[in-house]
């Protein structure tokens, strides 16, 4: 059971249309009420982006094969939010995708990759490491301990053992999964055209440490999660409200440009979205629920709104941004885009543990 409570707006009433066309004409209208009411709810106590690692993805999913070009890889940054809400009288610590990087290796598709590859150059050569979950947080001042929440926009390459424990209560003793249910059901049984994205055991964590949620919620003042499913089941996208106005934090699409592939100056990704008649290109390495895919980038466009330092792109700052590379000539973002960070993070840290707070 959660204690959170569905967002405002209406895109969860506009989900359960059958018919895809329409669903999306009720999503376009639900997302803009839903920005309408976040910005009336508040802003997020505190908000810090922080980069993990820059790695390879091949180009043809990066723009659904739009981006023409010979590298078969892009350089994408994988970045983790901390983020400060208050909730039930309390300020909350939530870290949005802290992954796990050692661990992520042993996802199918990169541990396959690195076979190809060799040792040295996918270990040592290509990847950059900019810090991890912990080093991000101890420079902000924060505790292990001090971490309520994880989440991720979807379980693709995560490992969430060393965070939640089995055995042991993990690094993070006092923090629950925040996931959405349908995501949970198939990480946990994986079709064979998911599997390969996934981390195998990599979900093996205690029922008692995650908390299911059924749709979008408000975690507090300026901070929701946004049902975004389509690139997987479940999939969720963050949406923190600051004095710049909103952002939303996704991997639904790997750039700002993604969103508005009518500025995009990478070769081709303009004219594939004329010629398909697409208002957003996807981050296409999923194919199943690619309709439900689109829908949600609209959704995560409209409630974004534009972006402070370029109003040319929406407020979209991609967990896994496309980043310029010698490595990927010609696939350099047109624009990119982190947040200010915002607030000041405190401890929050309290001693005791989940399952004395009786979790689900
Ligand atoms: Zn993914």
């Amino acid at each position: 059971m959660t204690t959170f409570s569905p967002l405002a707006g209406g895109l969860r009433e506009a989900w359960t249309e059958p018919l895809p066309a329409e669903r999306l004409r009720k999503l376009r209208r639900a997302a803009l009420a839903t920005r309408a009411r976040l910005l009336e709810g508040g802003r997020v106590a505190s908000c810090s982006t922080h980069k993990l690692v820059t790695f390879p993805y091949p180009t043809r999913y990066a723009f659904s094969g739009g981006a023409l070009s010979p590298m078969p890889f892009v350089m994408m940054t994988n970045r983790m939010q901390i983020v400060q809400f208050e909730h039930e009288q309390r300020r909350q610590t939530l870290l949005f995708n802290p992954s796990d990087l050692e661990a992520n290796r042993a996802a199918t598709y990169y541990a396959n990759l690195a076979r190809s590859f060799g040792e040295y150059l996918s270990r040592s050569l290509i990847p950059t490491y900019h810090g991890t979950p912990e080093s991000h947080l101890e420079a902000a001042g924060l505790s292990p301990d001090d971490v309520d929440f994880i989440a991720f926009d979807h379980l693709h390459v995560q490992d969430l053992r060393r965070w939640l424990g089995g055995p042991g209560p993990g690094l993070f003793p006092n923090a629950r999964l925040l996931v959405m249910r349908d995501e949970w059901r198939t990480a946990r049984d994986l079709h064979p055209m998911n599997a390969v994205w996934y981390v195998p055991r990599g979900c093996e964590v205690p029922e008692a440490r995650v908390e299911l949620l059924d749709g979008d919620v408000r975690l507090g003042p300026g901070v929701a999660l946004l049902d975004t499913r389509g690139h997987t089941r479940g999939n969720m996208s963050l949406c923190v409200v600051t004095p710049d106005g909103p952002f939303v934090v996704s991997e639904n699409g790997v750039a700002p440009e993604s969103y508005a592939p009518e500025h995009s100056r990478i070769a081709g990704v303009k004219a594939f979205a004329e010629q398909m008649g697409l208002e957003v290109v996807l981050n296409g390495n999923t194919r199943e629920d690619s309709l439900d895919q689109y829908s949600s980038m609209i959704v995560e466009k409209l409630v974004a709104g534009p972006s402070p330092f370029d109003p040319t792109f929406p407020a979209l700052a991609p967990s896994s941004e496309l980043t310029a590379s010698v490595f990927a000539p010609g696939l350099a973002p047109t624009f990119t885009f982190t947040p200010r960070d915002v607030g000041h993070h405190v401890r929050t840290a309290t001693r005791v543990r989940p399952e004395a707070r009786g979790a689900a």
